[in-house]
């Protein structure tokens, strides 16, 4: 598979020089084209969660420095080098962008496993994930039509215009360290935005490396902005107050998303929210339970279950629950947990100590209780400090936290279950409603099941879904808008209606 990967980024490399890993580290922060420090000149350390070393230094930027930021992108916004360009041309810029990435793919992978300790392959294919947003974007650019409506009365016309939003803030999570920012800034500059972008204090070096490849696309000065800091709340708050941003697109944790929204009220923001989820997975007699079992790993144990569509609650119908739980304790077991950059690893550390300790609790609360544990359970010190064993519990249940709270971790909890309506309902017994997933042969339950889940996003027989094609976000608690395709580029226009009066035939 590496091989498969790494011949076709040599292929795919235009001819240019691949720079070096250390090329591509920045210790700056990003304004207005400019590297520059933070205002109070401290910085603040990258560490790897494998090892606990540090592997870069970036600066721990203030409310000033996001003052700096935004006043760059708005006067970017309006600037002939951005605003004067059509979407041709902002479609040829992104797709440098992209070939950029592309060819700088090796080093953005380990940069990216050094700081969120991904394993290198999935890190590889985010990269490739990652960047697809900006290739989709760039081809939706030159899409984003207006409409001419036929009026009710003679003599007029009634034209619509899609516009870009303004600024655009971007606040983003260390699971996904480069497909979340690409993902927002991707539609954001396809619609003729100018983005500030806070990345998450755990990663914030895979950024400022895609930061550094926009200059060499001739993305012009101030269109992208990058402000780091572990003191997200000041930097925040300017973000969401400012007059000159005109909207806020968050990736992260339903808790500070519900912040920001409300911190964004007083300013009538538009707001573009991708929060928790707390995924089913319901695995029905009808279905062919070995693709169950490789939907279920796939789902679950992807960046060591760090993603907020990993399947949170597995469901397993009485009928094929005992021969379910067998073929995973198989292949579960033969998980490789070590090191990111190490060979073959599919289970990497998890990315920080209060993550790790979140982990660990939810699984002694779950033995307290009276769950049963199947497999791991335990952490890791012998590996380091922040690794856990890919574990399997059942017999979970309310009030377990396992059972009501997103996990985020390696952990999968499975409930056992008779009639296919006492599974849905579970299944939505839930303020989340991100993804969910089930396997089934049968069609007439198919589409049953898919009317009845609560979310915004389903796998049915299949455990990885995301694309740049599909629409992703999550209803309920799990967010507001959808990003990636088509309907991504919404969350960055305005729509204008022009009518056109007194014509004369
Ligand atoms: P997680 O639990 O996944 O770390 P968070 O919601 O805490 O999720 O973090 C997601 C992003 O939100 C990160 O970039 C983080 O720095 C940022 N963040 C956290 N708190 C605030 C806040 N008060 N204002 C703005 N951004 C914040």
């Amino acid at each position: 598979m590496l091989r498969t990967i790494l011949l076709k980024t040599k292929m795919s490399n235009f001819g240019l020089p691949q720079r070096s890993i250390s090329s591509l580290i920045q210790s700056k922060g990003f304004i207005n084209g400019s590297w520059v420090d933070s205002s109070n000149s401290e910085t603040f350390a990258v560490t790897n969660p494998a090892n606990g070393k540090v592997i870069g230094n970036v600066p721990n930027m203030t409310a000033d420095d996001a003052v700096k930021a935004v006043a760059a992108a708005k006067k970017a916004l309006h600037a002939p080098e951005w605003a004067g360009l059509t979407a041709k041309q902002r479609s040829v810029m992104l797709k440098c962008w992209y070939n950029l990435i592309e060819q700088n793919r090796d080093e953005i992978a380990k940069i990216m496993t050094a700081e969120s300790g991904k394993p290198i392959n999935e890190s590889l294919g985010e990269v490739t994930y990652g960047n697809s947003f900006i290739e989709w974007f760039a081809e939706e650019a030159r899409r984003i039509n207006g409409e001419v409506i036929p009026s009710p009365t003679p003599n007029r016309e009634l034209i619509v215009l899609k516009q870009p939003l303004g600024v655009a803030a971007l606040i983003t999570p260390w699971n996904f360290p480069l497909a979340m920012i690409t993902r927002k800034a991707g539609a954001a500059l396809a619609a003729g935005c100018t983005v500030v972008i806070k990345p998450a204090e755990d990663t914030p070096l895979t950024c400022l490396a895609v930061a550094k490849l926009s200059v060499d696309a001739g993305i012009p000065n101030g269109v992208i902005n990058v402000v780091t800091t572990n003191k997200s709340a000041p930097v925040g708050n300017v973000l969401c107050t400012s007059p000159d941003v005109a909207g806020i697109s968050f990736t992260g944790s339903t808790d500070v998303g519900k912040l920001l929204y409300r911190n964004c009220a007083d300013g009538v923001k538009r707001i573009s929210l991708e929060l928790g989820g707390n995924a089913p997975f319901i695995v029905f007699d009808s279905a062919n339970i070995e693709k169950a079992v490789d939907g279920a790993i796939a789902s679950k144990f992807r960046n060591c279950g760090q993603t907020c569509v990993s399947a949170n609650r597995f469901f397993v119908q009485e009928g094929v629950y005992d021969k379910f739980i067998e073929l995973l304790k198989t292949k579960v077991a033969a998980l490789k947990i070590g090191s990111g950059d190490g060979p073959d690893v599919q289970i990497g550390p998890l990315i920080n100590k209060a993550q790790f300790l979140k982990i660990s609790s939810f699984v002694d609360d779950a033995k307290k209780l009276n769950a049963t544990i199947i497999a791991g359970a335990k952490p890791r010190p012998d590996i380091g400090e922040l690794f856990y064993e890919p574990t399997i519990i059942t017999d979970v249940k309310p009030p377990m936290k396992l059972y009501t709270d997103e996990v985020f971790g390696p952990v999968l909890s499975i409930i056992k279950f008779k009639e296919e309506e006492e599974a849905i309902s579970r299944a939505n017994d839930t303020n989340s409603g991100l993804a969910g997933y089930f396997y089934s042969e049968n069609v007439q339950q198919i589409f049953r099941v898919a009317r009845k889940l609560e979310v915004g996003m389903i796998g049915i027989n299949e455990g990885i879904i995301s694309t740049a094609e599909a629409p992703f976000g999550g209803v309920k608690q799990s967010g507001i808008g959808r990003e990636g395709s088509h309907y991504g580029i919404d969350e960055y226009v305005e729509v204008k209606y022009l009518c056109l009066g007194n014509l004369k035939n």
